[in-house]
């Protein structure tokens, strides 16, 4: 008799292992064939069962699309062969993912598959820096969008977001680093006031994390040396940031390691 197996594709949180929920952590634990991306934190990784079988299946630039049909390959591959396999995504699996790509691969395949929710780095890293993405009487609403190159700032969805952060809403860029400049002029010139608070959170919840907060003219200078991955958070909460108190967090996780 022919065996199906399952695809648990999980959200892995921001960077800290801690940040993945109970039940990521199970599917880890009980996964015969672990897939993960580059930005998955090794001690997820060494939580699988010394059998399993580890794939790095990490995008490397280039033939992106070529990545994820293997990636899609690999998933359905190994679960008609029985196994229990667990796809290990950075932050929330449906969050900027392609996550949605790959449950429509596993459904079209008649693969069998459920997902695990993960904490977003889109509020994690604003949180970790003491930023809250809405705040009572500040801003009622946050918009995501993703400033890669790749993405028409003329696009309707950008327009969008230029005229929330008129409203007073919050906007976060994640993808947009190394973009930041071309991005804060584009608000300038479409009436944002150069006032307006904005700070880039970079790696965070990781032992390097590091932010810059400025306002929009002069956040790109400010953000000059940041590693990836890194958001930016625009409009009035980002002012709000109290990054100290996640330090003293941290210390205080430190001295009671
Ligand atoms: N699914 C992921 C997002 C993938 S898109 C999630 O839910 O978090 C990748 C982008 O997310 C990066 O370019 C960066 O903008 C942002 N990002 C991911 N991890 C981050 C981190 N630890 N700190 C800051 N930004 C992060």
């Amino acid at each position: 008799m022919k065996t199906t197996g399952i695809v648990h594709i999980v959200g892995a949180g921001p960077g800290d292992p801690d940040l993945i929920t109970v039940q990521g952590l199970r599917r880890i634990r009980e996964a015969d064939v672990i897939l993960h991306d580059r930005l998955v934190h090794p001690r997820l990784i060494a939580e699988a069962r010394r059998d399993a079988i580890v794939i790095d299946v990490g995008k490397r630039p280039g033939a992106e699309d070529e990545q994820q049909k293997e990636i899609h390959r690999l998933m359905i591959d190994y679960a008609r062969q029985g196994k229990v396999v667990c796809r290990l995504k950075g932050g929330d699996p449906f969050v900027f993912g392609r996550g949605g790509e790959e449950t429509d691969a596993l459904a079209s395949a008649g693969v069998p598959f459920d997902v695990t929710p993960g904490v977003t780095s889109v509020t994690a890293a604003p949180a970790s820096a003491g930023i809250p993405v809405t705040h009572r009487g500040c801003s009622h609403s946050f918009l995501v969008i993703n400033g890669s190159r790749s993405v028409d700032l003329e696009s309707g969805e950008w327009l969008a977001a230029r005229e929330l952060l008129r409203a007073g809403g919050t906007v976060v860029v994640v993808m947009g680093l190394g973009r930041i400049a071309e991005i804060a002029a584009k608000l300038l010139e479409d009436g944002c006031s150069p006032k307006t608070p904005a700070a880039a959170i970079s790696r965070a919840t990781w032992p390097d994390q590091e932010s810059r907060v400025g306002s929009v003219s002069d956040i790109a200078a400010k953000s000059t040396g940041l590693k990836s991955p890194a958001l930016i958070v625009i409009g009035s909460v980002a002012a709000l940031s109290k990054e100290h108190l996640g330090r003293l967090a941290a210390d205080f996780a430190d001295a009671s390691a």
